[in-house]
């Protein structure tokens, strides 16, 4: 389990990536949803001890993540939002440097910890070819395998999903979704399926701030009812967004269907439909937006 309080974070250039941030995170596949700038790289590289936050404290376990950053660094998997990879080496060389690094000295043992991860992120058949020629799905697959090096007690894996075609994705959030319930897996991602599909458990944040957390299907619920729909001409979109609470909207062969939140039927035309995360996230933004204005 994770505990993170009050964790506030501003850079040098005066931007404040995390206001007092406050979440429980359990066991299990946890999902940071934000969107770009929102602080979630920010929160991931202070929890993976790459950089130091202002104030505020995160606890894993028995272990003080702000301080004492070998021993987060021993139960740590971290695939970077920006994992590069070295391109004239092959996969299993730079897996078994890897291990190597996280203190697999031994050949036989770490060949066999390599071997291992290669075959679970389904990278065995091509382990001998050099990581330039791979998609980026299979890097991200083998930047997986470098972070489950080990068997850490806390994945961390920064926006992964970005870049990848439907089916890379869908591949590599089914090899997250198998990775042990008794890990903790923090998923950060701009995507709001990915947080759907995978998570249990999830937070939103925007510009260094919580604005909910929780269980999806539980947030889902909180505003069952209130979310209406209508397909509508291009030049009504102004008028709408000036009258109601648009969430989000949608070109669907070629036209724009908008969705509202509102407490009872907004207006003609107005369909009531059974609300998805999406709906969730973009009132929360469009919340905290109204609110900062
Ligand atoms: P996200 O990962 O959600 O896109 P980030 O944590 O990368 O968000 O960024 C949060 C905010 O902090 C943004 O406004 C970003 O421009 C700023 N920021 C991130 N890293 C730095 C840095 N090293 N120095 C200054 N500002 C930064």
């Amino acid at each position: 389990m994770l505990n993170i309080q009050n964790l506030s974070k501003t850079y040098a250039n005066g931007v404040q990536a995390l206001k007092s941030v406050n979440l429980n995170i359990p066991k299990g596949m946890f999902g940071l949803l934000g969107p770009n700038g929102a602080g979630k790289s920010s929160l991931m590289r202070t929890l993976a001890t790459l950089q130091e936050a202002d104030s505020g404290s995160a606890q894993l376990d028995e272990i003080d993540v702000l301080k004492d950053k070998d021993a987060v660094r021993r139960v740590l998997g971290y695939l970077p939002q920006d994992f590069g990879v070295y391109p004239k080496v092959s996969a299993e060389d730079l897996l078994d440097h890897f291990a190597a690094l996280k203190g697999f000295v031994q050949s036989g043992e770490r060949k066999q910890v390599v071997e291992a991860l290669l075959n679970q992120v389904n990278l065995w058949a091509v382990r001998k070819q050099k990581l330039g020629g791979f998609s980026g799905g299979m890097r991200q697959r083998f930047g997986i395998a470098q972070a489950l090096i080990g068997s850490p007690r806390l994945v961390i894996v920064d926006e992964p999903t970005a870049g990848l075609d439907p089916e890379e994705r869908n591949r590599f959030l089914n090899l997250l979704g198998e990775i042990g319930e008794q890990v903790v897996v923090i998923l950060s991602t701009h995507i709001v399926e990915d947080v759907t599909d995978l998570c249990p458990q999830m937070a939103i944040i925007n510009q260094g701030e919580v604005l909910l957390s929780g269980e999806p299907l539980e947030a889902i619920r909180s505003v069952e009812g209130r979310v209406w729909r209508k397909t509508v001409a291009k030049d009504q979109l102004d008028v709408l967004r000036a009258q109601m609470k648009v969430l989000s909207t949608r070109l669907v062969g070629g036209r724009p269907v908008v969705h509202v939140m509102a407490d009872s039927n907004p207006g003609e035309g107005f369909e009531p439909i059974s609300a998805g995360l999406e709906d969730v996230y973009f009132g929360e933004l469009s919340r905290h937006r109204a609110k900062a204005a």
